[in-house]
Parts: structure tokens; C-alpha cells; sequence
């Protein structure tokens, strides 16, 4: 089907061609037509799979057709949990808008830069803000952006913004927005809990969910591998010399193990940086820059990098440390074998993290043989009682429970 026949004019359709792209992906020719008829959208598809173009062009779309006279109200707001995101989905629209007749502003603000120039930009006026939660507040404080215009609201990774963590900000700003408006929640994952929470503020929404486990299953080839823990980082260059990797995304728990790692890894002359939140946004970007160049073959990252972030032919994704969450792991491993690329995924699974790996597969329908390397075989004795790391003819210490509760509760590792 072309783009065409999703009710986009020829404007975009041309626009689309020139970015290269031919034909809509699955999620852009369910979510398009809908958007453009006005209804609410929760859409659930495979991560790289065309979320941002799916929201993108109704949005540029309805813009592009709005009289002059309304142009630089903030038609549209997007909001993402990471300030990586708001740069990767403000430039794809940008590039699109780009190639339109009519000038259609796009601003992008997010934190851990000066807000000065985001001001500066804003004052201009704008049809789209793509923003982090807690920066757009900022802006609101400074009276440098107003809602009330909003006509569509986008929640980009909704599950993570209706999380906790950015349940204050994200009221806030609900009540900056008009109560009557078009909200569109995009998603890979929509766990129950953050269900109802969406029900409450999306209006007689249309679901559109998108074969998820097949795209995961073909595209991305899937390995667990059981190993000591003190032994994952000699695997881990092993597999990337034995390889020839050449550009590797590894994820860990925490950001002291992220700066540990990397620094292992550059030891041994492996062009790897860690990439955390306590890096300065500056030092983010030139990571990721560096990475997508291929001047660096690794980054090691806290989950920080699990949402959204798109880069081309990054063939393999490894999990060094498993993450908390099944949720997470499905984001991980979905930044390799995007937009139908073949990737490969590696999970690092040591004796005493069988069970909680267990249960990632069994939320994740998944069934991963556990191999082992040659040479790296674990030996590793799990003591009695699990993961919990107890001592025989020990009463478990609270510590020992609250561990095992959290392998079993499913928590995400907060950042
Ligand atoms: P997203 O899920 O929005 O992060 O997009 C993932 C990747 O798919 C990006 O690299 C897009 O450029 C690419 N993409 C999005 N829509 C299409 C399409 N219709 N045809 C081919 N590639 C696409």
C-alpha cells in the first residue's frame, strides 16, 4: 500500500520519497488514517518498527493544512522520557518538515543543557514541541510556553511516562493542556498496570497493536549464554574479537559498573565509553555521535539507552548484566534489528541469575536454550539460597529478602 492511500497529500508523499521511504510500515498504515480521523491511539508495535513516523506525519499532515494566520501556536506536544529521544524524534520530523513548502517550526527542549537558547527558540513560536517532562515544566515556569493551544498530545514511549518516576511531571503538565484534545500513546510495551492508568486519560481510544513476537522472533536472533560473573568481561571481548564486532551495545545495571566495564574493555584496546545519566549531556552526545561514526566499537550502558534510541546497523546488543525487568529486556534487545535489519542479541546469564532469567523468558514467551562458550564455561557454586547470596544455616538478613523479592517482583531498575 502506499502512502498515498493513508489520506497523506502529495506534499508529504513526495517529502517521504526523498527521506527514501517507499512504502508505510505496519504501525503507519494502521495508526495514519486513524489519527487523521481525529480519534485517540494507543499503539503497541515492535520497537523499531515506525512509531515516529506513525504519529509524525498526521501531525505534520494536519499542520500543513492549517491557515497561516494559526501558524506558530503549539499545535502538537510530543513527549519522551530521554533526551536522546527528543533529538532523534525532532530531527525525524524536521527532515520531513524540510522538504515542505509551508515552514512548519519544530522545537526540541530537553535538560542537562543551558535553557537559554530552548527560550530563545520558543519565543519564536513553534507547531510542535517535542520536550523531556522535566525541562518542558521549566519552560513553563519561565512563561516561555503555553499549552493552551495544544490540539494533539503524544506520549512517545507512554509506558515508561506513566510510570512513577514521571507521574508528578506528567500531571503538571496534563493540567497546563486543554481538557478536549487528541492524545496518541505509542508504545512497545504496555504493561497492565500503566493500562488503566492510559484508559483514564485517553477518550473511547482505538488500539492498534502490531504482531509484536513475530518481528522479535526474525529479526532478531536471540542467544543466552551461562557464564561466572567474574568472567562476562573476558567473554565479552572474546566475543567481540572472535567476532569482529564492530559496533556492540552492552547494557549493565548500574552506571559504576558501565564506567568499570568500559574501562576493561579499553584496556585490552577496545575503542568502548560508558553511557549513564550522570554523564553531562554534552559528553551523551558525543558518545552516541561517536558510536553511530564508528569511531567507537562499544558503548556500555545503563538503561539510560534501552528506550527508543535508533541507530543503523547496530548489529548486536548484549546483556551483560540482565536487566530487572522483562519489559526492559524486550527495549534493549530492540535497538538491534530495527526497521527490519537482522540483529543479534546476547544475554550474559550467570549460575545464581538462572531463575530471575527464567522469568524474563516466561513473561517475554520466550524459550532460550542456555549455551555456553568454549573455554568460559561456568563453575560458579550458587549458594543455597540463590540469588539472594546467603550463607548455609543462615537466617536470610532483610537484605537477602528484599533482593529475592525484587529478582521475583518484575522492578525496574530506576535510573
Ligand atoms: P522508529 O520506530 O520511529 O524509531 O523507527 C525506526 C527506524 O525505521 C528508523 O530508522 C526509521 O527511519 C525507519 N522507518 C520508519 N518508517 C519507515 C518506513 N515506512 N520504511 C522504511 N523505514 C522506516
Amino acid at each position: 500500500m502506499p502512502f498515498a492511500a493513508l489520506g497523506l497529500s502529495p506534499a508529504i508523499v513526495r517529502a517521504l520519497q526523498i527521506e527514501g521511504f517507499s512504502s508505510p510500515s505496519a504501525i503507519q498504515t494502521e495508526a495514519i488514517p486513524t489519527i487523521l480521523a481525529g480519534r485517540d491511539v494507543v499503539g503497541s508495535a515492535q520497537t523499531g518498527s515506525g512509531k515516529t513516523l506513525a504519529y509524525g506525519l498526521p501531525l505534520l499532515e494536519k499542520i500543513s493544512t492549517l491557515a497561516s494566520g494559526r501558524a506558530r501556536r503549539i499545535h502538537a506536544l510530543v513527549l519522551v522520557p530521554t533526551r536522546e529521544l527528543a533529538v532523534q524524534a525532532g530531527t525525524t520530523l524536521r527532515e520531513l518538515a524540510g522538504h515542505l513548502q509551508q515552514e512548519i517550526r519544530i522545537t526540541v527542549v530537553f535538560g542537562g543543557v543551558s535553557i537559554n537558547p530552548q527560550l530563545l527558540a520558543l519565543r519564536g513560536g513553534a507547531h510542535i514541541v517535542v520536550a523531556t517532562p522535566g525541562r518542558l515544566l521549566d519552560l513553563i515556569a519561565h512563561n516561555a510556553v503555553r499549552l493552551d493551544t495544544v490540539q494533539t498530545l503524544v506520549l512517545d514511549e507512554a509506558d515508561r511516562l506513566l510510570e512513577l518516576g514521571f507521574q508528578d511531571e506528567l500531571r503538571s503538565i496534563l493540567e497546563c493542556l486543554p481538557k478536549a484534545r487528541q492524545s496518541l500513546f505509542f508504545s512497545a510495551t504496555f504493561p497492565a498496570a500503566v493500562v488503566e492508568l492510559a484508559d483514564a486519560l485517553l477518550l473511547d481510544p482505538v488500539r492498534i497493536a502490531v504482531a509484536l513476537e513475530p518481528q522479535t522472533e526474525s529479526d532478531i536472533e536471540q542467544h543466552a549464554v551461562l557464564v561466572d560473573a567474574g568472567r562476562r568481561t573476558q567473554l565479552l571481548r572474546h566475543l567481540i574479537n572472535t567476532n569482529h564486532w564492530k559496533r556492540v551495545l552492552v547494557f549493565v545495571a548500574t552506571k559504576h559498573a558501565a564506567e568499570i566495564v568500559a574501562d576493561k574493555l579499553r584496556k585490552v584496546r577496545i575503542h568502548a565509553e560508558p553511557f549513564h545519566g550522570e554523564l553531562s549531556q554534552g559528553k551523551r552526545a558525543q558518545v552516541l555521535a561517536d558510536f553511530k561514526a564508528s569511531r567507537l566499537t562499544a558503548i556500555v550502558a545503563t538503561d539510560l539507552a534501552a528506550r527508543g534510541i535508533d541507530i543503523h546497523q547496530l548489529p548486536v546488543v548484549v546483556n551483560y548484566d540482565l536487566p530487572r525487568s522483562s519489559i526492559d529486556y524486550t527495549h534493549r534487545i530492540g535497538r538491534t534489528g530495527r526497521a527490519g535489519e537482522h540483529g543479534v542479541a546476547f544475554s550474559f546469564v550467570t549460575p545464581a541469575q538462572e531463575p530471575h532469567f527464567r522469568l524474563i523468558q516466561k513473561r517475554n514467551a520466550l524459550s532460550l536454550p542456555l549455551d555456553t562458550v568454549e573455554g568460559f564455561e561456568a563453575a560458579e557454586v550458587i549458594p543455597p539460597l540463590h540469588n539472594g547470596g546467603g550463607i548455609k544455616g543462615k537466617r536470610p538478613s532483610k537484605k537477602d529478602k528484599l533482593r529475592a523479592q525484587n529478582s521475583n517482583s518484575d522492578l525496574k531498575i530506576s535510573l
